[in-house]
C-alpha cells in the first residue's frame, strides 16, 4: 500500500516569531512545487500563531512540539488541544526524546497526550527510540517495543492510521551520526510488525513511520528508499529554508 511521505521539521527552542515568519515565507516559496510529500514545521509555541498565518494557503502545515491531555486546569507551562485547535495546528509532536530525557515524560503520559491530540483532530507524531547505551547493549528491540506498546496503548486501528510514528535513535539526534539505512529499516520493520501483530496487516501497512536523527539533504534519499521508512522528523537541517528545501527536493 502506498503511504505518502511525511517530512516534518522540529525547530525545538530555536527562532522567534519574526525569524519563523521570514524562514517560513522563504520555505513555502521554495517548496510550492512539491506535491508528493506532506510537509510540516513545528516552531516554538510562541511562534505558532504567526507561523499558521504565514503558512496559510501553502503546502506547509504547522505543528506544535507538544500538547497536554487535559482540557484545561492547573498545568503550568502546558498547552491544551483546544488551544492548538483554535490556531489551526495540524500536528503535535509527543514523546520527543528531549521531553523524555530532560522533562521526565513517560510512555503513559505520551499515550495520554497522543490520544488527546487525536480526539481533537490533531495528528500526533509519536516519538520512540533507544539511547546509545541501549543500542550498544543490544536492547534496541526491547526498548522500542516497550515504548511503542506503552505510548500507543489502547489505540484503535483507526487511531493508529491517523497517527505518525517517529523512530528517532537518541544517539543520532543532533549528533551528526545517522543510523545506517539498514539499522533504521530494521527498527521500522520491527515497529510495523508490532502493529501487524496487534492490529492486523491493513493497519500496519497504512501507518506512516518517520525516521529521525541527523537527516539532511545528503542522506535523505537513501533513508527514504527503505521500504518501511515513510518520512523524516528533522531537527538541525530544517532550521534554514535552503537546507530544508534541498532535503525535501532530494527526498522526492
Ligand atoms: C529531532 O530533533 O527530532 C532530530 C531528529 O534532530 P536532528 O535532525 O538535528 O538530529
Amino acid at each position: 500500500m502506498a503511504r505518502k511521505t511525511i517530512i516534518v521539521g522540529n525547530w525545538k527552542m530555536n527562532h522567534n516569531a519574526a525569524t519563523t515568519c521570514a524562514i517560513l515565507a522563504d520555505l513555502k516559496a521554495k517548496v510550492a512545487g512539491i506535491s508528493g510529500i506532506d510537509i510540516g514545521i513545528c516552531p516554538t509555541a510562541t511562534s505558532l500563531v504567526a507561523a499558521v498565518e504565514t503558512a496559510a494557503g501553502s503546502n506547509v502545515a504547522i505543528g506544535a512540539q507538544n500538547v497536554h491531555w487535559a482540557a484545561d486546569g492547573a498545568y503550568t507551562g502546558e498547552i491544551s488541544t483546544s488551544m492548538l485547535q483554535e490556531l489551526g495546528v495540524t500536528y503535535a509532536i509527543v514523546g520527543h526524546s528531549e521531553r523524555r530525557e530532560y522533562f521526565g515524560e513517560t510512555n503513559d503520559g505520551v499515550n495520554k497526550r497522543a490520544l488527546a491530540a487525536l480526539a481533537a483532530g490533531i495528528t500526533p507524531i509519536v516519538c520512540v527510540g533507544e539511547s546509545k547505551d541501549e543500542r550498544v547493549s543490544e536492547r534496541t528491540a526491547a526498548v522500542v517495543t516497550e515504548q511503542i506498546t506503552g505510548s500507543l496503548a489502547g489505540f484503535t486501528g483507526e487511531q493508529l492510521v491517523a497517527s505518525v510514528i517517529a523512530y528517532e535513535p537518541v544517539w543520532a539526534i543532533g549528533t551528526g551520526l545517522t543510523a545506517s539505512p539498514e539499522q533504521a529499516q530494521d527498527v521500522h520493520a520491527l515497529i510495523r510488525s508490532l502493529i501487524r501483530d496487534s492490529h492486523g496487516a491493513a493497519v500496519a501497512d497504512a501507518v506512516r513511520i518517520q525516521y529521525g536523527g541527523s537527516v539532511k539533504a545528503a542522506n535523505v534519499a537513501e533513508l527514504m528508499a527503505c521500504p518501511d521508512i515513510d518520512g523524516a522528523l528533522v531537527g538541525g537541517a530544517s532550521l534554514k529554508a535552503d537546507d530544508f528545501a534541498a532535503l525535501l527536493t532530494n527526498a522526492g
